[in-house]
Protein backbone atom coordinates (compact mmCIF):
# COMPACT_ATOMS: atom_id res chain seq x y z
CA UNK A 1 0.00 0.00 0.00
CA UNK A 2 1.80 3.37 -1.35
CA UNK A 3 1.92 6.24 1.25
CA UNK A 4 -0.94 8.01 -1.63
CA UNK A 5 -3.05 10.48 -0.65
CA UNK A 6 -6.21 8.79 -0.36
CA UNK A 7 -4.81 6.79 2.77
CA UNK A 8 -2.17 8.79 4.40
CA UNK A 9 -4.72 10.19 7.10
CA UNK A 10 -4.99 6.38 7.76
CA UNK A 11 -1.27 6.01 7.70
CA UNK A 12 -0.54 8.94 10.15
CA UNK A 13 -2.63 8.31 13.10
CA UNK A 14 -1.17 4.42 12.74
CA UNK A 15 2.09 5.95 13.63
CA UNK A 16 0.88 8.86 15.57
CA UNK A 17 2.70 9.63 13.36
CA UNK A 18 34.39 19.68 -11.98
CA UNK A 19 35.96 19.86 -12.01
CA UNK A 20 38.43 18.00 -10.58
CA UNK A 21 38.78 16.52 -7.95
CA UNK A 22 42.10 17.25 -7.27
CA UNK A 23 43.07 17.54 -4.13
CA UNK A 24 46.89 18.51 -3.67
CA UNK A 25 47.63 17.56 -0.34
CA UNK A 26 50.99 17.14 0.44
CA UNK A 27 49.63 18.57 3.91
CA UNK A 28 52.20 16.96 5.58
CA UNK A 29 54.81 19.82 4.92
CA UNK A 30 52.66 22.62 6.01
CA UNK A 31 52.18 21.27 9.73
CA UNK A 32 53.83 22.62 12.87
CA UNK A 33 52.41 20.56 15.04
CA UNK A 34 51.84 16.76 13.88
CA UNK A 35 49.86 16.43 17.55
CA UNK A 36 46.93 14.60 16.90
CA UNK A 37 43.10 15.70 17.47
CA UNK A 38 41.93 11.93 18.03
CA UNK A 39 44.07 11.76 20.81
CA UNK A 40 41.51 14.08 22.84
CA UNK A 41 38.58 11.55 21.67
CA UNK A 42 38.27 8.95 24.33
CA UNK A 43 34.72 8.79 25.66
CA UNK A 44 30.69 8.11 23.76
CA UNK A 45 28.01 10.34 24.13
CA UNK A 46 24.30 9.89 23.71
CA UNK A 47 22.99 10.85 20.07
CA UNK A 48 23.05 14.34 19.09
CA UNK A 49 26.55 15.17 21.38
CA UNK A 50 28.73 17.38 19.09
CA UNK A 51 32.03 18.45 19.87
CA UNK A 52 34.45 21.14 18.22
CA UNK A 53 37.68 19.45 18.99
CA UNK A 54 39.21 21.72 16.84
CA UNK A 55 39.12 25.66 15.50
CA UNK A 56 41.29 27.07 12.65
CA UNK A 57 43.37 29.84 13.92
CA UNK A 58 42.78 31.68 10.35
CA UNK A 59 38.92 30.32 9.20
CA UNK A 60 35.95 29.37 10.57
CA UNK A 61 36.72 25.65 9.78
CA UNK A 62 36.35 23.37 12.72
CA UNK A 63 37.49 19.69 13.14
CA UNK A 64 34.01 18.16 15.42
CA UNK A 65 32.34 14.79 16.15
CA UNK A 66 28.58 14.33 15.98
CA UNK A 67 27.50 11.04 18.47
CA UNK A 68 24.43 9.56 16.58
CA UNK A 69 22.31 6.30 17.30
CA UNK A 70 24.39 3.92 14.73
CA UNK A 71 27.49 5.55 15.22
CA UNK A 72 30.08 8.23 15.60
CA UNK A 73 30.58 11.01 12.83
CA UNK A 74 34.06 12.61 12.41
CA UNK A 75 33.84 16.08 10.69
CA UNK A 76 34.13 17.22 8.09
CA UNK A 77 32.25 15.08 6.20
CA UNK A 78 31.27 13.83 3.11
CA UNK A 79 27.98 11.87 3.00
CA UNK A 80 27.61 9.47 -0.13
CA UNK A 81 23.68 9.75 -1.36
CA UNK A 82 21.64 6.58 -1.40
CA UNK A 83 18.57 7.48 -2.87
CA UNK A 84 17.31 4.47 -3.64
CA UNK A 85 18.24 2.80 -0.25
CA UNK A 86 21.67 2.09 -2.26
CA UNK A 87 24.55 4.26 -2.93
CA UNK A 88 24.96 3.71 -6.35
CA UNK A 89 27.01 0.25 -7.69
CA UNK A 90 28.21 0.27 -4.09
CA UNK A 91 27.46 -2.55 -1.64
CA UNK A 92 26.92 -1.33 2.05
CA UNK A 93 30.76 -3.55 2.56
CA UNK A 94 32.80 -1.41 -0.37
CA UNK A 95 31.25 1.67 1.72
CA UNK A 96 32.83 0.61 5.34
CA UNK A 97 36.21 -0.47 3.37
CA UNK A 98 36.25 3.23 1.78
CA UNK A 99 35.91 4.46 5.03
CA UNK A 100 31.98 6.29 4.55
CA UNK A 101 30.78 7.21 8.36
CA UNK A 102 27.10 8.08 7.40
CA UNK A 103 25.48 8.08 4.36
CA UNK A 104 22.38 10.06 2.89
CA UNK A 105 18.54 8.28 2.08
CA UNK A 106 16.01 10.21 0.07
CA UNK A 107 12.47 10.50 1.82
CA UNK A 108 10.91 11.01 -1.56
CA UNK A 109 12.12 8.39 -3.34
CA UNK A 110 11.55 5.73 -0.94
CA UNK A 111 7.89 7.08 -0.13
CA UNK A 112 7.15 6.66 -3.67
CA UNK A 113 9.01 3.24 -4.00
CA UNK A 114 9.25 0.75 -2.45
CA UNK A 115 6.67 2.84 -0.12
CA UNK A 116 6.13 3.04 3.99
CA UNK A 117 4.21 -0.32 4.23
CA UNK A 118 7.46 -1.81 2.98
CA UNK A 119 9.64 -0.31 4.96
CA UNK A 120 7.52 -0.63 8.12
CA UNK A 121 7.24 -4.28 7.53
CA UNK A 122 11.26 -4.48 6.78
CA UNK A 123 11.61 -2.86 10.28
CA UNK A 124 13.38 0.65 8.45
CA UNK A 125 16.55 1.70 6.22
CA UNK A 126 18.83 0.25 8.14
CA UNK A 127 17.48 -2.86 8.45
CA UNK A 128 16.17 -2.99 4.72
CA UNK A 129 19.35 -2.29 3.13
CA UNK A 130 21.89 -3.59 5.49
CA UNK A 131 23.75 -0.57 6.66
CA UNK A 132 24.60 -0.23 10.54
CA UNK A 133 26.35 3.13 10.24
CA UNK A 134 24.64 6.47 10.68
CA UNK A 135 21.80 7.62 8.01
CA UNK A 136 20.62 11.05 7.43
CA UNK A 137 17.41 11.35 5.72
CA UNK A 138 16.31 14.07 3.50
CA UNK A 139 12.34 15.52 4.01
CA UNK A 140 11.99 15.65 0.39
CA UNK A 141 11.15 19.08 0.03
CA UNK A 142 13.53 19.52 -2.17
CA UNK A 143 12.36 16.76 -5.06
CA UNK A 144 8.90 17.82 -4.61
CA UNK A 145 9.61 21.00 -5.81
CA UNK A 146 12.40 20.25 -8.18
CA UNK A 147 10.68 16.83 -9.78
CA UNK A 148 7.39 18.33 -10.12
CA UNK A 149 5.78 20.88 -12.01
CA UNK A 150 2.25 19.73 -10.89
CA UNK A 151 2.16 20.52 -7.53
CA UNK A 152 -0.09 22.44 -5.26
CA UNK A 153 1.36 24.36 -1.93
CA UNK A 154 -0.68 24.56 0.56
CA UNK A 155 -0.54 25.90 3.92
CA UNK A 156 -0.02 22.09 5.45
CA UNK A 157 2.11 21.26 2.52
CA UNK A 158 2.34 19.74 -0.90
CA UNK A 159 -0.17 17.69 -2.87
CA UNK A 160 2.12 16.48 -5.93
CA UNK A 161 1.84 13.96 -8.66
CA UNK A 162 4.63 11.29 -8.59
CA UNK A 163 7.39 11.71 -11.36
CA UNK A 164 6.54 7.74 -12.24
CA UNK A 165 2.86 7.46 -12.38
CA UNK A 166 1.73 10.38 -11.90
CA UNK A 167 -0.15 9.20 -8.78
CA UNK A 168 -1.47 11.71 -5.96
CA UNK A 169 0.93 12.26 -2.75
CA UNK A 170 0.86 14.22 -0.17
CA UNK A 171 3.91 15.47 1.38
CA UNK A 172 4.36 18.14 4.56
CA UNK A 173 5.82 18.54 8.27
CA UNK A 174 3.47 15.92 9.87
CA UNK A 175 4.46 13.69 7.01
CA UNK A 176 7.90 14.20 6.01
CA UNK A 177 8.58 13.70 9.55
CA UNK A 178 6.32 10.32 10.06
CA UNK A 179 8.58 9.14 6.84
CA UNK A 180 11.91 9.76 8.44
CA UNK A 181 10.32 8.06 11.69
CA UNK A 182 9.46 5.24 9.54
CA UNK A 183 12.94 4.60 8.06
CA UNK A 184 14.57 4.86 11.50
CA UNK A 185 17.27 7.52 10.26
CA UNK A 186 19.71 8.90 12.55
CA UNK A 187 19.24 12.52 11.41
CA UNK A 188 15.86 13.80 9.89
CA UNK A 189 15.68 16.95 8.02
CA UNK A 190 12.66 18.81 8.31
CA UNK A 191 10.44 19.75 5.44
CA UNK A 192 11.46 22.92 3.78
CA UNK A 193 10.50 24.58 0.62
CA UNK A 194 13.65 25.01 -1.51
CA UNK A 195 13.12 28.17 -3.56
CA UNK A 196 14.24 28.32 -6.84
CA UNK A 197 17.18 30.33 -8.32
CA UNK A 198 16.77 33.32 -8.85
CA UNK A 199 14.20 34.05 -6.94
CA UNK A 200 12.19 37.28 -6.49
CA UNK A 201 12.38 38.80 -2.74
CA UNK A 202 8.70 38.85 -2.32
CA UNK A 203 8.19 35.34 -3.37
CA UNK A 204 11.69 34.69 -1.28
CA UNK A 205 9.80 36.05 1.73
CA UNK A 206 6.85 34.07 2.05
CA UNK A 207 8.85 31.63 1.35
CA UNK A 208 10.99 31.16 4.68
CA UNK A 209 8.07 32.45 6.47
CA UNK A 210 6.01 29.17 5.14
CA UNK A 211 9.77 27.11 6.24
CA UNK A 212 9.80 28.80 8.95
CA UNK A 213 5.93 27.21 10.01
CA UNK A 214 6.50 23.73 8.85
CA UNK A 215 9.69 23.71 10.64
CA UNK A 216 8.26 24.18 14.41
CA UNK A 217 5.49 22.13 12.98
CA UNK A 218 8.32 19.22 12.39
CA UNK A 219 9.99 19.66 15.67
CA UNK A 220 6.61 18.73 17.46
CA UNK A 221 6.14 15.60 15.54
CA UNK A 222 7.23 12.15 17.44
CA UNK A 223 10.80 11.01 16.31
CA UNK A 224 12.57 7.43 16.26
CA UNK A 225 14.73 6.65 18.97
CA UNK A 226 17.96 8.52 19.32
CA UNK A 227 16.48 10.52 16.23
CA UNK A 228 17.97 13.94 15.61
CA UNK A 229 16.20 16.39 13.70
CA UNK A 230 18.32 19.63 11.91
CA UNK A 231 16.66 22.57 10.52
CA UNK A 232 17.31 24.29 7.41
CA UNK A 233 18.03 27.76 6.86
CA UNK A 234 16.87 29.32 3.46
CA UNK A 235 16.58 32.87 1.91
CA UNK A 236 18.10 32.15 -1.59
CA UNK A 237 20.51 35.25 -2.31
CA UNK A 238 19.11 37.64 0.50
CA UNK A 239 21.18 38.20 3.59
CA UNK A 240 18.57 39.40 5.45
CA UNK A 241 16.43 36.38 4.80
CA UNK A 242 19.03 34.22 5.50
CA UNK A 243 19.68 35.97 8.77
CA UNK A 244 16.03 36.16 9.90
CA UNK A 245 15.61 31.80 9.00
CA UNK A 246 18.94 30.87 10.92
CA UNK A 247 17.81 33.23 13.93
CA UNK A 248 14.59 31.81 14.06
CA UNK A 249 15.48 28.43 13.77
CA UNK A 250 17.88 28.66 16.30
CA UNK A 251 15.57 29.66 18.96
CA UNK A 252 13.11 26.68 18.31
CA UNK A 253 16.53 24.92 18.70
CA UNK A 254 17.31 21.65 16.49
CA UNK A 255 19.71 19.21 17.10
CA UNK A 256 21.64 20.62 13.96
CA UNK A 257 21.40 22.79 10.70
CA UNK A 258 21.65 23.02 7.39
CA UNK A 259 21.87 25.76 4.48
CA UNK A 260 19.71 24.65 2.33
CA UNK A 261 18.93 26.28 -1.66
CA UNK A 262 22.65 26.34 -2.45
CA UNK A 263 23.90 24.84 -5.73
CA UNK A 264 21.00 25.47 -7.39
CA UNK A 265 22.50 26.79 -10.59
CA UNK A 266 24.02 30.41 -9.05
CA UNK A 267 27.29 31.56 -10.14
CA UNK A 268 29.90 30.06 -7.90
CA UNK A 269 30.49 33.77 -5.52
CA UNK A 270 27.02 33.98 -4.81
CA UNK A 271 26.47 30.23 -3.75
CA UNK A 272 29.71 30.69 -0.95
CA UNK A 273 27.66 34.23 0.24
CA UNK A 274 24.77 31.77 0.59
CA UNK A 275 26.65 29.70 2.28
CA UNK A 276 28.64 32.12 4.75
CA UNK A 277 25.03 34.45 5.50
CA UNK A 278 23.23 30.83 5.96
CA UNK A 279 26.08 30.00 8.42
CA UNK A 280 26.92 33.19 10.55
CA UNK A 281 23.90 33.27 12.45
CA UNK A 282 24.18 29.27 13.57
CA UNK A 283 25.05 28.31 17.11
CA UNK A 284 28.82 27.25 16.98
CA UNK A 285 28.11 24.49 19.31
CA UNK A 286 26.18 22.71 17.04
CA UNK A 287 26.68 20.76 13.46
CA UNK A 288 26.69 22.59 10.45
CA UNK A 289 25.46 21.00 7.06
CA UNK A 290 25.54 22.34 3.95
CA UNK A 291 23.33 20.52 1.73
CA UNK A 292 23.51 19.10 -2.34
CA UNK A 293 27.36 20.79 -2.26
CA UNK A 294 29.72 18.60 -3.63
CA UNK A 295 32.26 20.22 -5.79
CA UNK A 296 36.01 20.07 -3.70
CA UNK A 297 36.71 23.41 -4.16
CA UNK A 298 33.37 24.78 -3.13
CA UNK A 299 33.64 21.78 0.09
CA UNK A 300 36.40 23.53 1.55
CA UNK A 301 35.68 26.78 0.78
CA UNK A 302 32.51 26.03 2.42
CA UNK A 303 34.53 24.44 5.62
CA UNK A 304 36.39 27.21 5.71
CA UNK A 305 33.13 29.62 6.66
CA UNK A 306 32.37 26.99 9.39
CA UNK A 307 30.45 24.00 7.62
CA UNK A 308 30.53 20.26 8.84
CA UNK A 309 28.34 18.18 6.52
CA UNK A 310 28.25 17.81 3.23
CA UNK A 311 26.17 15.00 0.12
CA UNK A 312 26.10 15.20 -3.14
CA UNK A 313 25.89 12.70 -6.19
CA UNK A 314 28.82 13.95 -7.91
CA UNK A 315 31.07 11.20 -7.57
CA UNK A 316 28.59 8.37 -8.37
CA UNK A 317 26.53 10.14 -11.11
CA UNK A 318 30.12 10.82 -13.18
CA UNK A 319 31.35 7.14 -12.80
CA UNK A 320 28.36 6.33 -14.82
CA UNK A 321 29.07 8.43 -17.11
CA UNK A 322 32.52 7.30 -17.62
CA UNK A 323 34.55 10.00 -15.87
CA UNK A 324 37.16 9.34 -13.33
CA UNK A 325 37.93 12.31 -10.63
CA UNK A 326 41.84 12.56 -9.69
CA UNK A 327 44.12 14.66 -7.33
CA UNK A 328 45.11 16.30 -11.09
CA UNK A 329 41.59 16.46 -12.22
CA UNK A 330 38.67 15.10 -14.04
CA UNK A 331 39.07 13.00 -16.69
CA UNK A 332 36.65 10.23 -19.04
CA UNK A 333 38.45 7.50 -18.56
CA UNK A 334 36.54 5.98 -22.29
CA UNK A 335 38.71 8.13 -24.07
CA UNK A 336 40.35 6.80 -26.73
CA UNK A 337 44.04 7.59 -25.91
CA UNK A 338 43.89 5.26 -22.95
CA UNK A 339 42.94 1.88 -25.32
CA UNK A 340 46.56 0.50 -24.48
CA UNK A 341 46.93 2.60 -21.25
CA UNK A 342 48.19 0.26 -18.55
CA UNK A 343 48.17 2.75 -16.16
CA UNK A 344 45.41 2.82 -12.79
CA UNK A 345 43.09 4.69 -13.01
CA UNK A 346 45.10 7.48 -10.69
CA UNK A 347 48.62 6.83 -10.20
CA UNK A 348 49.14 5.84 -6.48
CA UNK A 349 46.06 5.78 -5.68
CA UNK A 350 45.50 3.14 -2.75
CA UNK A 351 42.19 2.07 -4.12
CA UNK A 352 40.79 -1.63 -5.14
CA UNK A 353 40.10 -0.11 -8.49
CA UNK A 354 43.46 1.38 -8.64
CA UNK A 355 44.94 -1.55 -6.98
CA UNK A 356 44.33 -4.30 -8.96
CA UNK A 357 42.78 -2.75 -12.54
CA UNK A 358 44.04 -0.87 -16.00
CA UNK A 359 43.06 2.14 -17.51
CA UNK A 360 42.62 0.08 -20.66
CA UNK A 361 40.51 -2.54 -18.80
CA UNK A 362 38.00 0.01 -16.86
CA UNK A 363 37.77 1.65 -20.72
CA UNK A 364 36.63 -1.85 -22.27
CA UNK A 365 34.04 -2.65 -19.93
CA UNK A 366 32.31 1.49 -19.67
CA UNK A 367 32.30 0.56 -23.92
CA UNK A 368 30.92 -2.43 -23.91
CA UNK A 369 28.53 -1.59 -21.18
CA UNK A 370 29.77 -3.55 -18.45
CA UNK A 371 28.25 -3.11 -15.12
CA UNK A 372 31.60 -3.63 -13.52
CA UNK A 373 33.16 -0.72 -15.43
CA UNK A 374 31.34 1.84 -13.29
CA UNK A 375 31.67 -0.12 -10.53
CA UNK A 376 35.31 0.22 -10.29
CA UNK A 377 35.36 3.90 -11.17
CA UNK A 378 32.29 4.73 -8.73
CA UNK A 379 34.75 2.82 -6.34
CA UNK A 380 37.59 5.09 -7.01
CA UNK A 381 35.56 8.32 -6.89
CA UNK A 382 34.13 7.26 -3.71
CA UNK A 383 37.39 7.09 -2.48
CA UNK A 384 38.78 10.10 -4.30
CA UNK A 385 36.21 12.16 -2.17
CA UNK A 386 36.38 9.93 1.48
CA UNK A 387 40.39 10.75 1.21
CA UNK A 388 39.69 14.50 0.44
CA UNK A 389 37.77 14.95 2.85
CA UNK A 390 40.45 12.69 5.67
CA UNK A 391 43.08 15.02 4.52
CA UNK A 392 41.11 17.70 5.39
CA UNK A 393 40.44 16.52 8.93
CA UNK A 394 44.45 15.82 9.14
CA UNK A 395 44.95 18.99 8.15
CA UNK A 396 42.26 20.52 10.48
CA UNK A 397 44.18 17.86 13.26
CA UNK A 398 47.55 19.45 12.28
CA UNK A 399 46.96 22.83 12.67
CA UNK A 400 47.55 23.27 8.80
CA UNK A 401 44.19 24.01 7.21
CA UNK A 402 45.34 27.29 5.73
CA UNK A 403 47.73 26.00 3.56
CA UNK A 404 46.17 22.40 2.80
CA UNK A 405 43.00 25.26 1.41
CA UNK A 406 45.33 27.36 -0.28
CA UNK A 407 46.95 24.40 -2.73
CA UNK A 408 43.15 22.95 -2.90
CA UNK A 409 42.60 26.66 -4.68
CA UNK A 410 45.62 27.01 -6.36
CA UNK A 411 45.24 23.49 -8.07
CA UNK A 412 40.77 23.29 -8.33
CA UNK A 413 40.73 26.90 -9.25
CA UNK A 414 43.58 28.00 -11.15
CA UNK A 415 42.06 30.98 -13.01
CA UNK A 416 39.24 32.07 -10.04
CA UNK A 417 35.90 31.14 -9.13
CA UNK A 418 33.56 29.60 -11.96
CA UNK A 419 31.07 31.89 -13.47
CA UNK A 420 28.35 28.99 -13.04
CA UNK A 421 28.05 26.53 -9.88
CA UNK A 422 28.68 22.88 -11.11
CA UNK A 423 24.71 20.89 -10.99
CA UNK A 424 24.05 18.88 -8.10
ZN1 LIG B 1 41.70 4.66 -7.29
Amino acid sequence: MPFKKSIYLNFNLKIALFVLGSSPLIVINYCSSMKSAKDKITDAGPPGRFEVIKEDRHTGARRGRLWTAHGVIDTPVFMPVGTQATVKALEPRDLTELGASVILGNTYHLLLRPGMEVMETMGGLHKFMGWDKPILTDSGGFQVFSLNNLNKIRDNGVEFRSHIDGSKFFLGPREAMAVQRILGSDIAMVFDECMPYPCDEQYACRSVDKTLTWAASCLEQPRAEGQLYFGIVQGGEYTSLREKCARELTAMGFDGYAVGGVSVGEPEDIMLKGVEDGLRFLPAERPRYVMGLGDMFQMSESVARGTDMFDCVIPTRVARHGTAYTRKGAYPVKGASYKMDSRPVEEGCTCYCCRNFSRAYIRHLLNVREILGVRLLTIHNMHRYLEFMREMREALDNDCFSEWRKECTAVLRPNGLKSRAVDR
